[in-house]
């Protein structure tokens, strides 16, 4: 097996922003992109709120910025995703799916999480074109707008009041008769004048010439009286719930019941000796790229320290 010190799984902002860190500190630093080169940013609109482009950026510019950043200190990044790891042991060991086996002395875990979505062609047909996973991401370009929502989770509730504060308009689609969100988000949901809680909807389809202009929508499906009509609306926002990428580490970290990695106190490590975890894997807050460079960052200075002290 290939030995590296410091093997970085994920191509975010926190695994670019950890391969910087570790770059610069000599680290020799190897990271492997997974299946989405450059994270979830890459599939939003525009990055307005990333500290340093003053007039926005394309999320799939920004990250080849980074990128390229990592790549000037010398990172060793490669295009494979990780299948199987054991961490039981240091130096941990870990296969990628292009046969690559390597052993690193320290791991800093990077991810990410993927949004749901509900399996609609049409969600990738008009993605970046009116259908968003992200409020704060998005919510901007829908200024005086008509959107929608669709959960009932504290996600869904929160995302809706955040949009209710830019829209014009705000349907939030429930599948149940009920929310799920706790008291006091349904309550601010059911009290804000701008949402309008459509209960036991269903989306079917998504239509518009060059972006999304409306919404197929199924009222009480398989009932006696279900009814189908057509929501006029701009904008379409998923809020069913992300899936943190933790699978293959679910045997030997720690990961609160969504899977979202735990990590200890105000540090990046995840108790494993040597083991980090950055961005959203271990983030079920914020979900922010600027958050996640911040900490991968912080696992990045962690992991040259744990090196550091047991003079690895
Ligand atoms: P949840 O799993 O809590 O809710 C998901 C929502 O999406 C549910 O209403 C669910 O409906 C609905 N849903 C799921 N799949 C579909 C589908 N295929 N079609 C239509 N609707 C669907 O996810 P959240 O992201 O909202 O929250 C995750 C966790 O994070 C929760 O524990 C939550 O409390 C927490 N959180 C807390 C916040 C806070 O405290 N401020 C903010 C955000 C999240 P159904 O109810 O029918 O299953």
């Amino acid at each position: 097996m290939e030995k590296v010190r410091c093997l970085i799984i994920g191509s975010g902002p926190a695994g670019y922003t950890a391969a910087i860190y570790t770059g610069r500190a000599n680290l020799a630093p190897v990271l492997y992109e997974g299946i989405q080169p450059g994270g979830q940013l890459t599939i939003t609109t525009e990055v307005e709120n990333f500290p340093g482009y003053p007039d926005g950026v394309s999320g799939t510019d920004m990250m080849d910025d980074i990128r390229r950043q990592a790549e000037r200190f010398g990172v060793d990044i490669r295009s494979a995703v990780a299948t199987k790891c054991d961490l039981s042991e240091r130096p941990y060991k870990f296969w990628f799916d292009n046969g690559d086996e390597v052993e690193a002395e320290t791991v800093i875990i990077c991810t990410g999480a993927s949004a749901k979505y509900l399996g609609l062609s049409d969600e990738t047909k008009y993605a970046g074109m009116g259908v968003s996973a992200c409020a704060t991401c998005d919510g901007f370009f829908y200024r005086k707008k008509v959107v929608a929502v669709v959960g009932g989770g504290d996600t869904a509730c929160e995302e809706a009041s955040y949009l209710a504060g830019l829209a014009s308009k705000v349907y939030l689609i429930v599948r149940k008769n009920y929310l799920r969100a706790s008291k006091i988000m349904q309550e601010r949901v059911l009290t804000n004048p701008k949402i309008e809680v459509l209960f036991e909807h269903n989306t079917e389809g998504l239509y518009g010439e060059d972006g999304v202009e409306g919404a197929h929508l199924v009222k009480r499906k398989g009932e006696a009286d279900e009814t189908h009509y057509d929501l006029p609306i701009d904008g379409f926002f998923l809020a069913i719930g992300h899936k943190p990428n933790s699978d293959i580490f679910k045997p030997w970290v720690e990961t609160d019941e969504i899977g979202y990695i735990k990590v200890k106190g105000a540090s990046q490590s995840t108790g494993i000796p040597g083991v980090f975890a950055a961005g959203d894997v271990a983030d079920p807050t914020y979900r922010q790229g600027i958050v996640a460079a911040g900490s991968g960052c912080k696992a990045a200075i962690e992991a040259e320290r744990y090196l550091a002290e047991n003079k690895l």
